[in-house]
C-alpha cells in the first residue's frame, strides 16, 4: 500500500510584521529547503508530532511511505504565495504519480498573501489530482476549522491538550482512522461546526475549565466507540481571517450521521454556555512584577505572553525586563530574547568583554502601532555557544531545536539568554543547554503563553502571567480586526446564537 505522507505546519498571526519564505519552512528543521524522502524521515522519525505517529504506523512492510514535503515554520505572518504554491505542488506532484491514501500533519491555522485558509486549498488542489483517494489531516488544537478543509479530507482531528503532548497519538488515532478506511472496514464521514467566539489563549487549555468539560465529552463520545473520532478547536485568534473560531469536528460512520450531528451540536453549544469563562482579563504588567518582588522562593516563572515565538511574535519585546530591572528583581534568567544583531555584536567582543549595547525590540510592528524600542543594557559575555539540542521535555519530544549562535549577557543579577533564531522554550533544555540551571534561579522569564508549562510547571514554585505589550496580546482591543466574520463573541456580546444546520463532508 502506497501511502503519501507530509507535514505543512505555520500558525498565521496576521498582525505580525515577520515574514514568511520557503526557507523559513525549512529553517527550523536545519536545512535551506524543506526536505522531503529519506532526509525527511530521519528528521521526524522518532518525535512526538503527529508525523511521528503516521511513520510509526506505517514501519510495516505492506506500506512503502512516499514523503514529498517536511515543511515546518514558526508562527509569523501572511505566507508568501510562491512558498505556499511550491510547497501545495510538491505534495500534489507526489500524489498524481498515484497512492493508496493521503496522512498530512497540517496546522488549521495558515493564512497566505492569497488564501485565508491555506489547509483548505491545499486540499482543494489535491482533490482536483485525486478525488477519490482518502485524506486524514491531523490539526493543531489551534486549528480555524473551515468548510474547505471538511469537504475535502476524509478524517479530520486535532490535538486534545495545549500544551500539545499528545501530537503523535492523534498521528495514530488519524492514521488508524485511514488504514481502516483503506481496507474496507469504515466509510468516515466528517461533520463541523463553529461557535462565533474569539477565545483568549491563556483560557483555553483542556485540562483547565471551561474547556475541559467540553474536551473531554467529545474523548468519551469517542472512546465509547459511539464516534469514529471527536475533536475540539480553540481557534487562533491572531487571525484576522472570516473563519477565526471555536469549533468542533467529529468523524462517523455513514451511517452514524445523525449522531455526529448531535454531538457537533452540543460540543459548540457548550462553549457558547461557557462562554463569559473563555474571557482572560490581563493585569498591568508593573502590577504584577511589584507582586512577583515580594516572591521569595523560587524557581518562579514569569510568562510573557504579548510577544511570544510560538504565537508569531518577534521575540524580543524588551518591556517585561526593562520592568525587571527597574523593579530591581534579582537573580533573574531569560530565555530567549531573540536577537542576531546583538549575537553578532557580543561574539565579536568574546567572552568575558564588559560592554554596553542595545538589546532586543529590533521589530517594530507597525499593524498594531508598536515601534521597535531596544533595551540599552551594559554587562559582561558570560558565554557564547551554538545552542542546538533535542527536546527531552513532554512536548515535541524529539524535535531538534535550534536557536543558532547564542550568548549569555550577564546584567547585574539577570542572565539573558539572546539567541538567532526564536523558538517558544516549552523545555528545560533552553537553560541548560545555555550553562545555566534554572533551579538555582529565584525568577525564570520565559516568552511564552501556556506551552512552557510542558517543561516548567514540574520545577516552578510560582506562575505568574505577565501581559507585557506585543503582537500575541491578550488584549484584543489593540489589533485592527478588519475580515473577521462578526458578531464574535467577546468584541460583539449583545447577540444571540444558537448552533447552525451541520454540514456534511460529503
Ligand atoms: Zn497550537
Amino acid at each position: 500500500m502506497k501511502i503519501v505522507v507530509a507535514i505543512m505546519q505555520h500558525e498565521t498571526n496576521t498582525f505580525s510584521s515577520l515574514t514568511t519564505q520557503l526557507k523559513d519552512f525549512a529553517r527550523p528543521l536545519g536545512f535551506e529547503d524543506p526536505p522531503s524522502g529519506q532526509a525527511a524521515i530521519d528528521f521526524f522519525n522518532g518525535t512526538e508530532m503527529a508525523i511521528g505517529g503516521f511513520l510509526d504506523l506505517l514501519k510495516s512492510k505492506e506500506f512503502e511511505i512516499i514523503v514529498p514535503l517536511a515543511a515546518y515554520a514558526e508562527p509569523s505572518a501572511a505566507v508568501e504565495d510562491s512558498a505556499f504554491d511550491t510547497m501545495a505542488s510538491r505534495i500534489c506532484d507526489a500524489v498524481a504519480q498515484g497512492c493508496d491514501g493521503i496522512m498530512l500533519d497540517l496546522h488549521g491555522a495558515m493564512v497566505t498573501k492569497s488564501f485565508f485558509d491555506a489547509e483548505g486549498e491545499l486540499l482543494k488542489r489535491i482533490r482536483k489530482v485525486d478525488s477519490a483517494v482518502p485524506i486524514a489531516v491531523v490539526l493543531d488544537f489551534h486549528a480555524n476549522l473551515s468548510q474547505a478543509i471538511c469537504d475535502n479530507a476524509d478524517i479530520v482531528i486535532g490535538y486534545r491538550t495545549y500544551p500539545h503532548v499528545d501530537n503523535h497519538e492523534c498521528g495514530i488515532r488519524a492514521g488508524k482512522l485511514l488504514l481502516r478506511t483503506l481496507r474496507g472496514e469504515i466509510k468516515p464521514r466528517t461533520l463541523w461546526a463553529g461557535a462565533p467566539m474569539l477565545t483568549h489563549m491563556i483560557r483555553q487549555t483542556p485540562a483547565k475549565i471551561p474547556m475541559k468539560p467540553i474536551m473531554d465529552h467529545a474523548i468519551e463520545a469517542e472512546a465509547s466507540g459511539q464516534v469514529l473520532a471527536a475533536s475540539v478547536f480553540g481557534g487562533f485568534p491572531l487571525a484576522d481571517i472570516p473563519h477565526a473560531a471555536l469549533s468542533a469536528v467529529v468523524v462517523v460512520e455513514e451511517n452514524h450521521e445523525h449522531l455526529g450531528k448531535a454531538l457537533t451540536s452540543e460540543l459548540v453549544s457548550m462553549a457558547w454556555r461557557a462562554r463569559a469563562d473563555f474571557v482572560y482579563n490581563p493585569e498591568p504588567l508593573a502590577q504584577t512584577i511589584t507582586y512577583a518582588k515580594t516572591l521569595t522562593q523560587g524557581p518562579i516563572v514569569l510568562a510573557d505572553h504579548g510577544d511570544n515565538s510560538g504565537a508569531g511574535g518577534p521575540h524580543d519585546n524588551m518591556a517585561v525586563l526593562a520592568e525587571i530591572i527597574t523593579q530591581g528583581l534579582e537573580d533573574v534568567a531569560v530565555a530567549p530574547i531573540a536577537d542576531p544583531q546583538a549575537v553578532a555584536t557580543l561574539w565579536q567582543a568574546g567572552e568575558g568583554a564588559m560592554l554596553r549595547l542595545p538589546v532586543g525590540g529590533k521589530a517594530a510592528t507597525p499593524s498594531i502601532g508598536l515601534e521597535a524600542r531596544p533595551l540599552e543594557l551594559k554587562g559582561r559575555v558570560r558565554a557564547l555557544k551554538h545552542i542546538k539540542f533535542e527536546i527531552t521535555g513532554p512536548m515535541m519530544t524529539g524535535f531538534q531545536v535550534d536557536l543558532g549562535r547564542c550568548a549569555v549577557f550577564n546584567v547585574g543579577s539577570v542572565d539573558i539568554i539572546i539567541s538567532e533564531y526564536r523558538n517558544e522554550p516549552a523545555d528545560l533544555g533552553f537553560f541548560t543547554h545555555a550553562g545555566i540551571d534554572p533551579m538555582t534561579k529565584r525568577y525564570l522569564l520565559l516568552k511564552s503563553r501556556q506551552h512552557f508549562r510542558a517543561g516548567f510547571e514540574a520545577i516552578a514554585k510560582q506562575i505568574l502571567l505577565v501581559a507585557g505589550p506585543g503582537v500575541c496580546s491578550s488584549d484584543y482591543s489593540v489589533f485592527p480586526f478588519k475580515h473577521l466574520k462578526r458578531p464574535i463573541y467577546p468584541l460583539d456580546r449583545d447577540f444571540a446564537w444558537s448552533p447552525p444546520v451541520i454540514t456534511l463532508s460529503k
